[in-house]
């Protein structure tokens, strides 16, 4: 089921801890509906890398998928407002980072994380603070920037 031209309800819900550690990946209604916000940003990211695909990696999670795979405990992820995804035909995750960083694109959270690039959004209401970081590894601190 698609949830905007590019973008399917699968790949923002599909969780491989899910399936190998049977928990339940089941998004509420509210939560979809924070999805499709998402996918709708993802789609200006689409264009803004050139209409190139681009990979979801991690979209929704519920608060025991999060802590399986060691998410912090108020992520966006959970209320289904982030998306973490890769676009090899762009270039590397930080060459994408940097794109998202000079547009006029309003996240929430831009994050270079080790090996992808986490877009998150603003809960319905709240103005997006277009706070951008950097984390190298997963017990390293975040930085602030954008930093290769
Ligand atoms: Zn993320």
């Amino acid at each position: 089921m698609n949830i905007s031209e590019h973008f399917t309800f699968q790949e923002f819900t599909f969780s491989e801890a899910a399936l190998r550690l049977e928990l339940d990946n089941t998004p509420a209604p509210a939560v979809i509906a924070n999805l499709r916000l998402v996918a709708a940003v993802m789609e200006q990211v689409r264009t803004l890398l050139g209409e190139r695909p681009i990979v979801v990696r991690s979209g929704y999670r519920s608060a025991e998928v999060n802590e399986a795979v060691g998410g912090v405990i108020t992520s966006a992820h959970c209320r289904g407002l982030a998306c973490d995804f890769v676009c090899p035909a762009f270039g590397t995750p930080a060459e994408v980072a940097v794109a998202v960083l000079t547009s006029s694109l309003e996240y929430d959270q831009l994050i270079l994380e080790y090996g992808w690039v986490h877009v998150g959004l603003a809960q319905g209401g709240l103005l997006p603070r277009r706070e951008a970081l950097t984390k190298r590894s997963r017990w390293a601190a975040y930085e602030s920037g954008i930093r290769a």
